[in-house]
């Protein structure tokens, strides 16, 4: 693995044998970064991206959509050499075909490599309450509540989906799953997840969870492997010195970190450098790999953490 210098080209296989690119850009911009996406998703396939990862609550869809309508127009990229990742939106989690129709037809595309069960919850679809049209400005409300949600149940709706239609939903997965939450679902799925996609990062290494994973034979993508907004975890001492010994940046030291782990990492970008930086894969060593384990075992810190979090019982909830 440390021959490929390129974090960009390097593929992981999931359990089914399909294929999925170890690095990924996120797209879960706010405010006026969300526009920002277009240039962002260009940048990052001009620099040889292949997967983007988004999710029905993010509001880009359809600016990662004009960037792909632009891209494949332009001949630039073809869809067949893409892998796409979205969410069924958790107001929408009881009724997923809804949420991937809607999905497909913002970002312009007929199918999706992978469709992912966002949280093992639902928040209540307010639009139902107030009897106004499904609208995504609506999918904030309710974050303190969850509503009694089957998580078994619908990600089985999420199974019939990609048996009803495989033309549109290329492989299944989970996010925010806790062991506890795998152990429940493993028992009933008929199409294990391929994916569980988590926060994780030195400062959450959540090993334990992460050979759950593995042991099942499923992958794990890492979430925030920035620690989101501000950055935190580009602060780490020990980040900064082993970019200055590999003379590079502390975002390659924290992509690299995954994915000589094994873990897909979706880092999250508009800035030009930024993007281009973490195609660059640092063979950090064995001892290295161990020393930023231990910081976030030492000190777990989760930096997204919504209240509805906190309910579920999962660990290290600030
Ligand atoms: P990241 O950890 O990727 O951090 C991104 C943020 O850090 C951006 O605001 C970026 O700003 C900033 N940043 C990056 N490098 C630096 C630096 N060196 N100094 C200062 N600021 C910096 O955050 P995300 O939470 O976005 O996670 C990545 C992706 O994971 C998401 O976009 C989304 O696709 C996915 N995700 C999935 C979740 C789930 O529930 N499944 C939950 C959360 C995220 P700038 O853009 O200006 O570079």
């Amino acid at each position: 693995m440390t021959e490929i210098k390129k974090a960009n080209e390097l593929y992981f296989t999931f359990h089914n044998g399909n294929k999925v690119p170890a690095l990924g850009l996120g797209t879960a911009n706010h405010g006026d970064k969300i526009p920002q996406t277009k240039e962002a998703v260009k940048t990052a396939i001009r620099a040889g991206y292949r997967h983007i990862d988004t999710a029905w609550v993010y509001e880009t869809e359809h600016i990662i959509g004009e960037a792909l309508k632009e891209l494949f127009e332009d001949g630039e990229i073809k869809r067949e050499d893409l892998f796409i990742t979205t969410k069924i939106g958790t107001p929408l989690a009881e009724t997923p075909e809804i949420s991937l129709n809607q999905s497909l037809k913002e970002l312009g595309i007929d199918y999706v490599d992978l469709l992912l069960q966002h949280w093992p919850t639902s928040r209540k679809p307010i639009w139902k309450v107030e009897g106004v049209e499904i609208d995504r400005k609506h999918n904030k409300a309710n974050n303190k509540n969850p509503v009694e949600y089957d998580f078994v149940k619908y990600y089985k709706a999420i199974e019939d989906l990609y048996e009803k239609y495989p033309e549109k939903v290329k492989n299944i997965g989970v996010s925010n799953y806790s062991t506890e939450f795998l152990e429940k679902l493993l028992k009933e799925a008929k199409h294990k997840p391929v994916i569980n996609q988590i926060e994780l990062h030195p400062n959450l290494s959540q090993r334990d969870l992460v050979k759950f994973n593995t042991d099942n034979g499923i992958l794990v993508t890492a979430y925030s492997p920035l620690g989101s907004s501000g950055a935190p975890n580009a602060k780490i001492p020990l980040v900064l010195e082993l970019a200055e010994k590999y003379k590079t940046s502390p975002n390659a030291i924290l992509s690299s970190y995954h994915i000589n782990q094994g873990v897909i990492v979706i880092p999250k970008s508009v800035n030009e450098e930024r993007i281009k930086q973490v195609t660059e894969l640092i063979p950090l060593t064995e001892e290295e790999l161990e020393a930023l384990n231990k910081i976030g075992e030492e000190n777990p810190q989760r930096f997204i953490a919504p209240e509805f979090g906190r309910k579920l019982g999962f660990k290290h909830w600030p």
